[in-house]
């Protein structure tokens, strides 16, 4: 998938955001090379294992787990995951996959709360 990644960038006059969904974490060392500018991680991968392998080369975002945290949880089960994902390497906070509708708006805010609080310390 790397040359149409690579095709994909280089026709988009923005930064480009890629999410594969699962854990993609064979498939990282090969996307430094594709030309995307953040990859989005699903939860079950290894965030210090991403972050030593995209470096500062791709920005990674993730991973606040979908239904355990942002659906089911409590406010205080996203903060700690979302405090868990920066503190884990994260350049962009963000959810694992999608936000599933009926997400309760208290989850929503702890975990933009948690990116304020860290963006301003
Ligand atoms: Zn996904």
């Amino acid at each position: 998938m790397v040359p149409v990644y690579k095709y994909i960038a280089s026709k988009v006059a923005s930064p480009c955001t890629l999410h594969i969904c699962g854990n993609t974490m064979a498939y990282l060392p090969y996307l430094p090379d594709s030309n995307i500018d953040l990859i989005s991680v699903d939860a079950q991968v290894d965030l210090g294992f991403a972050k030593s392998i995209l470096g500062k080369k791709v920005a990674l975002g993730g991973s606040i787990p979908t239904i355990s945290a942002l659906l089911f949880g409590t406010p205080k089960q996203v903060t700690d995951a979302a405090i868990h994902s920066i503190k884990s390497g994260v350049d962009v906070l963000m959810p694992a996959c999608g936000i599933p509708p009926r997400t309760s708006l208290e989850n929503v805010r702890a975990m933009v709360d948690v990116a304020k609080c860290m963006v301003y310390q």
